[in-house]
């Protein structure tokens, strides 16, 4: 069993050695402001011995047994629920959000580990009658980068490790330079656990995503991260055409008809919407209400919100915790200052408190119109427009006309009228009734510019994989 000490400093993980950078970058604790730890910020020599050192730890790693892979994933949740407080603790301390929170993220990594270690990679056979016998197989691609991003830092990078070295891949993870300290002692973690070089760490400041990227070394960049964002990572990669998987930005509808129960389902929308202050891909951010029930809802809504905490994540009482990072912040205010400047209505929320911390209150908007900057934009704060709609069809065009088409959640007591709403939304996933129930055996990806390709379920395992058919002649 790995040990850890969650005392000392940060370092990177490179050919299975803990390494130091010449230059450092301040990790900052939201709720505070205050310098929580530096973290090493890698040199493109570092990057390049981590490349090195995973490429060649990789024909050995390929060419072991599907099993010895899948013990080193089992062997890995293992060690991670053992250390799962100190990790809750320190996500608490690094992202912000509730200790509840960090716990059930380090909890689903644990999940999500033992489940990727059950999948088999398939091989398909095929007779064709004059003489070939063909068989297709799910090979590895080389050396992977994934990288993540800073609202949910360990769930977001295991998504990767998990199948990535399942596979028979090597690995340079790079978490968010705001989140880092999760991501080097997951490394640290694992570095017992696994031949050097298969998963290297390395943190960094924003020269590190690009050089990542850009690197001729790297077979796949595994991507999750804002749409922008993406579109960069695209571009880099074409010059090698490595493949991508890129999981980007959302503007989730949540669809409430007019026959549903408001007091039942109210906690669940505002949880839909809010959790993690709703910096969160799948988080409903447009909240579309049928007009005969609106004026309830909305009050029912802004209630259930007035009994919600927000504070410091390691405090016991805490639900909400605060926006992530300064940029971020801005980012949202402004979005605030332009609902007042326009004269849009705020029905809870609006004005940010004075003091220490990146906080944020619960801000509910009346019926903005469609073209308001809070309906077309992915807030990624707790900024909730609540919009009336008259007629089904209205509602599904409404809800389809954007650039995204990450998620979405239709709410009656009609099952079937619901479903036949959800199949009719341009996203990757749609909760009927309920919202952001995900499983590792079920595939998760964004329509439109909100992915390529998939994360979860055999189908993701396979985006680490090249097919190779083999034919022999009988
Ligand atoms: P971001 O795009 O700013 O950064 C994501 C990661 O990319 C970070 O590690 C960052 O350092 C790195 N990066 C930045 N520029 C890069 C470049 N040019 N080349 C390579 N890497 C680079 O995103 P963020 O602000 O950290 O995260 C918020 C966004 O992520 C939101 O848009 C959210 O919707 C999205 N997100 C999507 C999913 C999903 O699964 N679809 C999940 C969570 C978050």
């Amino acid at each position: 069993m790995s040990n850890i000490d969650f005392d000392v400093d940060y370092t990177m993980t490179i050919d299975g050695m803990g390494v130091k950078a010449d230059e450092r970058i301040d990790v900052l604790d939201p709720s505070t402001e205050q310098c929580l730890a530096q973290a090493p910020d890698a040199s493109l020599a570092q990057v390049n011995q981590a490349i090195v050192a995973a490429r060649r730890a990789f024909g050995a790693w390929r060419d072991a047994p599907h099993t010895q892979r899948q013990q080193a994933l089992h062997a890995m949740a293992q060690g991670l629920a053992t250390h799962q407080d100190a990790f809750a603790r320190l996500l608490t301390s690094e992202q912000g959000k509730p200790l509840a929170d960090a716990r059930a993220e380090v909890g689903r990594c644990v999940q999500w580990l033992h489940a990727f270690a059950g999948l088999a990679l398939p091989v398909e056979q095929f007779d064709d009658g004059a003489g070939h016998r063909y068989e297709t197989r799910h090979v590895p691609l080389g050396v992977v980068a994934a990288i993540a991003p800073w609202n949910f830092p360990l769930t977001l990078a295991v998504w990767k490790v998990a199948p990535a070295l399942l596979a028979g891949n090597t690995m340079i993870l790079k978490p968010s330079p705001f989140t880092p300290l999760t991501a080097l002692k997951l490394g640290e973690l694992f570095r017992d656990l696994l031949p050097a070089g298969v998963l290297n760490v390395l943190s960094g400041s924003d020269r590190l995503g690009p050089w990542l990227t850009e690197h001729p070394g790297i077979a796949k960049i595994a991507f999750t991260g804002s749409s922008a964002t993406g579109r960069r990572v695209m571009q880099s990669a074409s010059a090698h055409l490595t493949r991508v998987t890129l999981e980007l930005g959302g503007n989730d509808a949540a669809i409430v008809l007019p026959d549903v129960d408001i007091d039942a389902c109210v906690p669940a929308l505002f949880w839909g919407a809010f959790r993690n202050s709703s910096q969160f891909c799948l988080a409903s951010k447009r909240m579309y209400v049928h007009e005969s029930i609106y004026e309830r809802f909305a009050q029912a809504l802004v209630a259930y919100a007035r009994t919600v905490k927000m504070g410091r994540g390691a405090e016991p009482d805490t639900q909400l915790g605060p926006i992530q990072n300064r940029l971020q912040f801005d980012r949202v205010r402004d979005l605030i200052e332009d609902a007042r400047r326009t004269g849009v209505r705020f029905l809870l929320g609006g004005d940010i408190p004075e003091g220490q911390g990146y906080f944020i209150p619960v801000t509910i908007l009346d019926n903005p119109p469609d073209n308001a900057r809070s309906v077309l934009e992915e807030a990624f704060g707790p900024v909730l427009p609540l919009l009336s709609y008259r007629d089904v069809d209205e509602v599904v065009r409404r809800a389809n006309d954007s650039e995204y088409g990450l998620g979405a959640s239709v709410w009656s007591r009609d099952v079937e009228a619901a479903r036949a709403i959800a199949s009719r939304l341009e996203c990757g996933t749609v909760w009927v009734n309920h919202i952001h129930a995900l499983s590792p055996h079920v595939a998760f990806g964004g329509h439109k510019q909100s992915g390529v390709g998939v994360e979860n379920s055999l189908l993701g395992l396979l985006e680490y994989t090249n097919t190779q058919s083999i034919s022999i002649p009988y």
